[in-house]
C-alpha cells in the first residue's frame, strides 16, 4: 500500500518576543511542534536571534496550562470553562454591586495584539464600568511617549522605517542595547558604525557598546544632564542650525537660558563624561550629513524619564534632524507590541487611536462606535504601579483581571506588589503558565500564544503586522478574546457588542481609531494578507500609510516642534553611607520580560538560568567578594542573593543584575517605584544598593 507523505504547510508570520516582530514562517507537519526558518522582512533582514529560533518550543511546552484553575480550600485545581466563568462572573458582579464599579480593576500588557489591547480596553470602560484600568508599557516607554507628544504632537516610537538609517554617518544610541536585545536590529547600525559614527551612551559596556566607535558612561541618572552638556557644546562651537530652529521649532530661547549653564566641565563633574568626549560628540552630531538621536529603557526608566527623553529631542532639534529625509530623533519601543499596545485603549488615560479620554469629542466618537452614550464612559484611572499599590487598601480595587502581564516579577519593589495581590478579595489572571502571578490568582483562565491565533501588531516603526495561525491550540484553551467576549455576555452585555473573532474586532478598531492620532482606518486583513507595508496613519482604504513622519509639519497645530527646557535633578535615591552604590537592570540576550516565557525554553534558561550581578572587581575585592562567588545586593526596598560577576569595563560605582528570574531572585525586589510625574514610570534604572557577602560581613 501506498502511505500519503505528510504535507507541511509553511505559514508566514513573525516572532512572539520583542517590538522587532523579526518575520518567520512556522512550519508544521500533523501532530508535530512546528520549525521556523528566518523570513525576509526589513526590520529583520533574514535574521533571528536565539530566543527567536527556539520560539516553537514554547508551543509544545509542559508547562501550558490546558484546563482553567479555581482555587479550592488555598489550591489552585482544575475546573471547566463554565464553571470558572460563571464564578468570575458572579464574583466581580458582587464586589461591583458592594464596593462601586472602581473597584474592579484590570491590568494589560504590551506583548498583546491590538485586538487584544482594544477588546480589554472596551471590556473595562463598558463591561465593567471601571476607570481602573493601566498595563505594563506604563513601565516599559510610558516616558519617551509623553516627551514624543509634547515635542512633536504625536508619538509613534520611530517616525521612519528602520532600513533608513543604513546611511547615517552617525547613530547616537542612548540607554539601549539592541546587540542583545534585538540583535538583528544590529545589522541597520554597520553603515554608522563603518564611517565612524556610532554612539552609545550606557553606564554599562554592553555588547553594544563593544561595537561602539565611542562609548560613554555617564553614572546612573545623569544622562539628562549628559544631553544638556552636548547641546551646550553644539550652541558654543557653532553647530546650532538656526534656519531649521526657525523655521520648525519654538521655545529654543527658554531652553538655552537652561543649558547656558551647562558648559561642558560641569557636566563632567555631574556625569562623569569628559568634557573633550561631548564636544566631540556634538561635532560628530552636526557635521554628519545624515544623524538619528535614538533613546530607550536607559533614558526613560527614572523619575525624570520624560525631560530626559525631552533633553535628547532637544539635541536633535537643535541639529535640525527630526522631520529631515534621512535623519531624526525615536524611541526604540520594547516588548513585541508595545506600540500598538499603547494605542488602542488599555492605558489609563487614553481611548482607542491614540485618543486622550478626557476629551470629550474623543468620548463621543469612541462611544459611538461601542454603542453606548459617552457620559457612561468612565474617566482617566490611576497608573499602573499606583494602581498595583492601591490594591486591596481603602479606595483601591478589591478585584484585579490581569492579562499578558507578570507584575510579582516586572512591576517595581515587587515584594509589595505581591502582598497587595494577596490583598485582594478576588484576583483573575488570563496565561498560557502558571506565571509567579497567576500562582496568586484564585482563578487562571489559560488562553492562546501566538502562533496558535490571529491577530495584528505593531512594530516599532509604526507598522502594522498580521500574526497568523499556524498550529491548533491545546484542546479546551481559548483565546483571550474569547474570553473577554464570554465574560462580557456573563456581566449583561450583547454577544455582538464583543466579537471574539480577531479580524471582526480589528474592523471595530479601525472605525474607533478612526480620525485619531494613531489612524487605523485603512489597515485591512486583506491589505496586510496581501504584503502591504502600512504604517500608521492610514486614514482610507486607498492611503499607501505612512512610512515617513513629519516631513513637511510637526503634529502641533502650528506645525512647529516644541524644545522643552529641562534641567538636571538626578536619581530619586541618590547613593548615601548606607547604599554606596547605584543598581542598575535590564535585559540579557537569552531572556524577554519577567522571563515567563524563555524560562521555559531550555536552550535559552540552561544559558543564563540564574540572576547574577556585575560588578566592577576593585568594588567586589572592597566587599569581600570573590568572581563567582554569591552576594547579597540589599536596597531599602529588599534583598537579592546573586552570582557575582566581575566586569572590569563597569563603573565601580555601579552594580548591574538582570530582571527576568523569579522568587528571591527578583531584581525588582530592589528597585525604586518613584514615579515620573508626567509619565508615571517608574525609576526602574537606578538605586541605591549596599554588597555584603552571604553571611552579611
Ligand atoms: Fe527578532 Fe526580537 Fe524575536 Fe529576537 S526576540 S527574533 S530580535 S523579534
Amino acid at each position: 500500500t501506498l502511505t500519503a507523505e505528510p504535507t507541511a504547510i509553511a505559514t508566514e508570520t513573525h516572532c512572539p518576543y520583542c517590538a522587532l516582530q523579526c518575520g518567520m514562517s512556522l512550519t508544521s507537519e500533523a501532530g508535530g511542534t512546528p520549525t521556523v526558518t528566518p523570513r525576509r522582512f526589513p526590520a529583520n533582514g533574514g535574521g533571528l536571534c536565539q530566543k527567536g529560533w527556539t520560539s516553537p518550543a514554547l508551543l509544545g511546552s509542559p508547562a501550558r496550562l490546558t484546563s482553567p484553575l479555581v482555587r479550592v480550600d488555598g489550591e489552585l485545581r482544575p475546573a471547566s470553562w463554565d464553571t470558572a466563568l460563571d464564578l468570575v462572573a458572579t464574583r466581580l458582579r458582587e464586589i461591583r454591586r458592594v464596593h462601586g464599579a472602581d473597584a474592579v480593576a484590570v491590568f494589560g500588557g504590551g506583548g498583546l495584539t491590538n485586538e487584544k489591547s482594544y477588546l480589554l480596553g472596551k471590556f473595562a470602560r463598558v463591561a465593567l464600568g471601571t476607570s481602573q484600568i493601566d498595563y505594563n508599557g506604563r513601565f516599559c516607554m510610558s516616558s519617551a511617549a509623553a516627551a514624543g507628544i509634547k515635542a512633536f504632537g504625536l508619538d509613534r516610537g520611530l517616525p521612519f522605517p528602520l532600513t533608513d538609517l543604513a546611511d547615517a554617518d552617525v547613530v547616537l544610541l542612548v540607554g539601549a542595547n539592541p546587540a542583545e536585545t534585538m540583535p538583528p536590529f544590529v545589522q541597520h547600525l554597520t553603515g554608522a558604525s563603518s564611517r565612524g559614527g556610532l554612539v552609545v551612551v550606557d553606564p554599562r559596556r554592553t555588547p553594544t557598546a563593544e561595537q561602539a566607535n565611542l562609548h560613554l558612561t555617564p553614572a546612573p541618572g545623569t544622562d539628562l544632564a549628559l544631553a544638556l552638556g552636548i547641546l551646550h557644546a553644539v550652541v558654543a562651537d557653532g553647530h546650532l542650525n538656526q534656519s531649521y530652529v526657525d523655521r520648525r521649532t519654538t521655545g529654543f530661547g527658554a531652553v538655552w537660558r537652561v543649558v547656558a549653564g551647562y558648559w561642558p566641565e560641569h557636566v563632567e563633574r555631574i556625569t562623569g563624561v569628559a568634557a573633550a568626549d561631548q564636544r566631540r560628540v556634538a561635532g560628530m552630531l552636526a557635521r554628519a550629513r545624515n544623524a538619528y538621536v535614538l533613546t530607550a529603557r536607559g533614558a526613560e526608566q527614572h523619575a525624570t524619564g520624560v525631560d530626559t527623553v525631552s533633553a535628547w529631542i532637544n539635541l536633535a532639534l537643535a541639529l535640525g534632524l527630526p522631520g529631515r529625509q534621512g535623519s531624526g530623533y525615536g524611541c526604540l519601543t520594547g516588548q513585541g507590541n508595545g506600540q500598538g499596545g499603547r494605542e488602542h485603549g488599555q492605558k489609563a488615560d487614553q481611548l482607542p487611536g491614540y485618543r486622550k479620554i478626557a476629551d470629550p469629542a474623543a468620548r463621543e466618537h469612541v462611544a459611538g462606535v461601542w454603542g453606548v452614550p459617552p457620559e457612561s464612559l468612565p474617566g482617566p484611572g490611576r497608573s499602573a504601579y499606583e494602581l498595583l499599590d492601591a490594591l486591596g487598601t481603602g479606595d483601591g480595587p478589591r478585584a484585579l483581571l490581569v492579562f499578558g502581564s507578570n507584575v510579582v516579577v516586572s512591576a517595581p519593589r515587587s515584594a509589595h506588589v505581591a502582598e497587595r495581590l494577596s490583598a485582594l478579595d478576588f484576583l483573575v489572571t488570563a496565561d498560557l503558565v502558571l506565571s509567579e502571578t497567576s500562582a496568586l490568582a484564585d482563578v487562571v483562565l489559560p488562553v492562546t500564544q501566538w502562533a496558535e491565533e490571529d491577530g495584528t501588531m505593531t512594530n516599532l516603526e509604526g507598522r502594522v503586522l498580521l500574526r497568523r495561525k499556524a498550529v491548533d491550540p491545546p484542546e479546551s484553551v481559548r483565546t483571550d478574546l474569547q474570553v473577554l467576549s464570554a465574560l462580557a455576555q456573563r456581566l449583561g452585555q450583547p454577544a455582538q457588542r464583543f466579537p471574539a473573532d480577531a479580524e471582526t474586532v480589528f474592523t471595530e478598531l479601525r472605525a474607533a481609531s478612526a480620525g485619531g492620532p494613531a489612524d487605523y482606518s485603512g489597515v485591512s486583513y486583506d491589505r496586510l494578507r496581501a504584503g502591504e507595508a502600512l504604517y500608521w496613519p492610514v486614514p482610507d482604504d486607498e492611503h499607501p500609510g505612512t512610512p515617513r513622519m513629519f516631513l513637511d509639519a510637526f503634529a502641533h497645530p502650528d506645525g512647529r516642534a516644541r524644545f522643552v527646557p529641562v534641567a538636571h535633578t538626578g536619581p530619586a535615591e541618590p547613593p548615601d553611607e548606607e547604599f554606596p552604590l547605584q543598581a542598575t537592570t535590564g535585559r540579557v540576550l537569552q531572556h524577554y520580560q519577567s522571563g515567563a516565557q524563555t524560562r521555559l525554553v531550555a536552550e535559552l534558561n540552561d544559558s543564563v538560568p540564574e540572576v547574577y550581578v556585575e560588578v566592577h572587581p576593585d568594588t567586589a575585592r572592597r566587599a569581600g567578594l570573590t568572581d563567582g562567588g554569591l552576594a547579597s545586593v540589599v536596597s531599602r526596598r529588599g534583598a537579592v542573593t546573586a552570582r557575582v560577576r566581575c566586569v572590569g569595563s563597569l563603573r565601580p560605582d555601579v552594580v548591574f543584575l538582570p530582571f527576568h528570574f523569579p522568587g528571591e531572585q527578583r531584581a525588582n525586589l530592589l528597585t525604586n517605584p518613584a514615579l515620573d510625574p508626567a509619565s508615571r514610570m517608574p525609576e526602574f534604572k537606578v538605586c541605591a544598593v549596599r554588597l555584603s557577602t552571604q553571611d552579611g560581613a
